[in-house]
């Protein structure tokens, strides 16, 4: 077994589409990012690539490289998905929150999961946890938001 954290934050700025998990997320602010910003999905990634022991989120996507330029992060997890059931790993369990303060999100959870589950995470081996931060810092502030992840992969080597 390889257990994984994954670790991401984006600056809210207007006139960006908030997209967590892939879907869109009604609210007057984006998310700022060189990709499409989904702190969602590249905490997910980032905790993959942790737990299969191949570096960080940004060794594969840099946001150096236009290449990633709006990128659909969804799609970036994909990728990642199937890199990792490559090498012999088994998704056992994903456990994420989403720290901020505005918009709430705990009505939009069940459809995330659902999307998410059509690049190859089944809905029923993620947990997706929504929170504020009291009012604290830059996300009590509305400045930004915050995704932390933990996941569990199995090796099934034999
Ligand atoms: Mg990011």
């Amino acid at each position: 077994m390889r257990i994984g954290i994954g670790y991401d934050s984006h600056r809210f700025a207007e006139g960006r589409k908030l997209l967590l998990g892939g879907i869109e997320i009604p609210y007057e602010k984006g998310l700022m990012g060189h990709s499409d910003a989904d702190v969602l999905c590249h905490s997910i990634t980032d905790a993959l690539i942790g737990a299969a022991g191949l570096g960080s989120i940004g060794d594969f996507f840099p946001d150096s490289d236009p290449k990633w330029k709006d990128a659909n992060s969804l799609h970036m997890l994909k990728s990642i998905v199937e890199l990792i059931k490559s090498r012999g790993f088994k998704i056992s369990w994903i456990d994420t929150v989403l720290i901020t303060e505005k918009p709430k999100l705990s009505k939009y959870i069940d459809r995330m999961k659902i999307n998410i589950s059509t690049i190859g995470i089944s809905s029923s081996s993620i947990n997706i946890k929504a929170k504020t931060n009291e009012g604290m810092g830059f996300i009590g502030k509305g400045k930004g938001m915050t995704a932390i992840t933990t996941c569990l992969l199995i090796f099934k080597d034999g």
